[in-house]
């Protein structure tokens, strides 16, 4: 371990000598991992590839392109959002003037998990860089193609005193949360997340926690079906359905469900007209263990469509199963290519269904019925929502992402990026030229005169 206190000790100097502070450190910094990802492109999708099968366009729309687009948003507003805000001061400070001055927080620990092995992991860095910190990244050792790339790759675009990369497990990442970092920020489980808010305690150390969790998805009735179940395939089946945000079950009145399984089932075809085990767009499960996790939660319920599989290539096939709340895979979050139908009487079961359970990462719903939706989005607690299709909520740099309660705390993307590992100081610069006598003691007398004064300034 004595090599990550080295990183650390070579960050905390980077940022002790000012390496990422001004304008023009941060912008370069910017341009240096936009750089990286974009002359390494095909190293990191074929890592991609190696790790989750990942078909070469959902890595370039969901991982390297979507990275080039966060940093060029960043270098666009970075001087705005650096700017010192000036603010109003009070009448009775007169003659002063006051600010509110971003400043980063200093070195900031980022630990990713497994599933956007690239994306979850870089993202949140050009936050940290953006903001003027240095920062130890700490890849999955579950998707080991991609975490040896990055820490390949890191130092030969940043000097130690920038970004450093610790790769490893349990150990390795415990020994890093040993360390007085001024930011956390992770993601993955929640079980993890317990951990490293526990640990983080020690420091005082502010937690960003990016978790998962059961996110619903409620079809109306009133609806074209085959419109929604294309872009509910797409969203579930996306990353062979390892995404944490990807439609985790859905709940569709009985007089509607034949019909929407039809349409999920045409929609399957479409997509993958060979099937989807030949297919070069679909890819695998990440290891056994989750294959077998995602195995069980076939057990009592009535497999609709798909279930082959085969455990050799780790190939699971796109699933739809006809399960009740009972159901084993309504006991977890699903995380792979499984889709649990549950039939519900109507809307305001659903949403009892919804806010019985602890809030989801995100929760969709896809209706024509404008008042339907409004009811949703005004009764449902999520950490986003996204209406009449899946997942792309979170594409936008306008839009927060995040959890609440059990799915996370703290949100990122655009300018909340920037705001995670920034701290915002007030700063009050006073005239010397006017000393109102009346705070200093003796105080005797003086308590009225004060009430007045501030009555007076309302
Ligand atoms: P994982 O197993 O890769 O673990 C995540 C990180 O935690 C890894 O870097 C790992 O080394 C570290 N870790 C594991 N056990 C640890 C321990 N005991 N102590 C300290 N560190 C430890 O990934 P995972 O947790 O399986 O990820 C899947 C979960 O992440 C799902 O619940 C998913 O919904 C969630 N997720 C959330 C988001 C989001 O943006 N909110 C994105 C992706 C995944």
């Amino acid at each position: 371990m004595e090599a990550t206190e080295k990183k650390y000790a070579a960050l905390t100097q980077g940022f002790v000598d000012r390496l990422n502070h001004s304008y023009d450190s941060r912008r370069d910094h910017l341009l240096t991992l936009r750089k990286l990802i974009l002359e390494n492109e095909n190293k990191i999708l074929e890592a991609l590839e190696e790790d989750l099968g990942k078909s070469r366009f959902e890595g370039v729309i969901s991982e390297t392109l979507f990275l080039v687009k966060e940093i060029d948003f960043s270098l666009k507003k970075l001087k705005k959002w650096m700017k010192k805000k000036r603010v109003s001061t009070p009448f009775l400070q007169f003659p002063a003037r006051s600010f509110i001055v971003p400043e980063p927080v200093g070195v900031v620990l980022i630990i990713s998990p497994w599933n956007y092995p690239f994306q979850l992991l870089i993202s949140p860095l050009i936050g940290a860089l953006a903001a003027g910190n240095t920062a130890i990244l700490k890849p999955s050792e579950v998707a080991p193609a991609v975490s040896s790339v990055i820490a390949e790759l890191v130092p030969k675009y940043f000097s130690e005193g920038i970004v450093g990369v610790v790769e490893g497990a349990i150990a390795e990442t415990q020994a890093l949360l040993d360390l007085p970092f001024q930011h956390i920020f992770y993601t993955g489980n929640s079980h993890v997340g317990r951990i490293i808010m526990e640990k983080a305690a020690k420091h005082l150390c502010p937690v960003t926690l990016e978790l998962g969790g059961k996110s619903p998805c409620f079809v109306d009735k009133d609806n074209d079906l085959q419109l929604v179940a294309r872009r509910l395939m797409w969203g579930k089946f996306f990353n062979t359905g390892q995404t944490c945000v990807a439609p985790d079950y859905v709940l569709v009145e009985e007089e509607t469900q034949a019909a929407l399984i039809e349409a999920m089932k045409k929609a399957l075809a479409e997509f993958f007209p060979f099937g989807a085990k030949d297919s070069p767009d679909y890819g695998k499960i990440i290891n056994e263990r989750h294959f077998n996790r995602l195995e069980s939660y076939l057990e009592e319920s009535e497999i609709e469509y798909g279930g082959e599989r085969d455990k050799s290539k780790l190939y699971f096939s796109p699933t739809l199963l006809k399960a009740t709340e009972s159901s084993k895979s309504m006991k977890e979050e699903i995380f792979g290519p499984i889709l649990p139908i549950i039939k519900v009487k109507n809307f305001d079961e659903a949403l009892s269904f919804i806010r019985r359970r602890p809030h989801p990462l995100a929760a969709y719903a896809f209706s024509r019925n404008g008042k339907l939706l409004n009811r949703f989005c005004d009764e449902v607690t999520a950490g986003g929502m996204c209406l009449n299709d899946s997942l792309v909520h979170l594409t936008s740099e306008t839009l927060p992402f995040g959890g609440v309660g059990e799915s996370g705390m703290g949100a990122y993307h655009g300018k909340k990026s920037f705001d995670i590992f920034t701290h915002y100081k007030s700063v009050m610069k006073r005239g010397l030229f006017i000393d109102l006598p009346v705070r200093y003691p003796p105080y005797k007398g003086k308590e009225n005169l004060i009430r007045r004064l501030l009555n007076w300034l309302g």
